[in-house]
């Protein structure tokens, strides 16, 4: 930042000053000049601890805008990405989002996961199998979220179709 610099010239130019008056006691020492350098001094020591202190304020205010660029660059690069997918309806109210068509950019289709979404992140569920009513399960990685996919099918009553009695010999 440019003013940093103009800071650094300030705390120099004070720095001469002290030399200067340094230079004034050593050649003519009289009760008078001592009072008037020390009044100086005071003066240069007050507006050194002003630089310093503005630059310090600099310093803080230039980490704050490094923080805040970074912030913009992460919510644009989201912005885009979250461009690519579309919410899809697996059936039965279930819903995760998945590439749009021609957004594949080489990748395997994938269902990423609608909570992480809604909170700008993006998170490739991964699948866990399927459940007793025949629905693809898919598990969140970073929200721990667990997803039922598909229609409910209720499970084959196996116990009331078998013809096997436990009380029979
Ligand atoms: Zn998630």
């Amino acid at each position: 930042m440019g003013d940093m610099g103009s800071v650094g010239s300030l705390l120099a130019s004070l720095q001469s000053v002290t030399e200067i008056t340094k230079g004034i006691i050593s050649l003519r020492d009289t009760a008078m000049i001592q009072t008037k350098v020390a009044e100086l001094n005071a003066v240069v020591l007050s507006a050194q601890q002003s630089a310093l202190a503005s630059q310090a304020e600099q310093a803080a205010m230039s980490r704050r805008i490094d923080a805040l660029e970074k912030q913009i660059a992460e919510m644009e690069a989201w912005a885009a990405e979250k461009e690519r997918y579309q919410l899809t309806d697996f059936g039965g109210g279930t819903f995760a989002y998945t590439l749009k068509p021609d957004m594949e950019s080489g990748e395997p289709a994938h269902r990423i996961c609608t909570n992480c979404f809604q909170n700008s992140q993006k998170s490739i569920l991964q699948s866990s199998g399927q459940n007793h009513y025949s629905q693809d399960t898919y598990d969140c990685p970073a929200c721990k979220t667990h997803f039922n996919f598909g229609n409910r099918n209720d499970p084959p009553a196996l116990m009331a179709a078998s013809s096997y009695d436990p009380l029979e010999p």
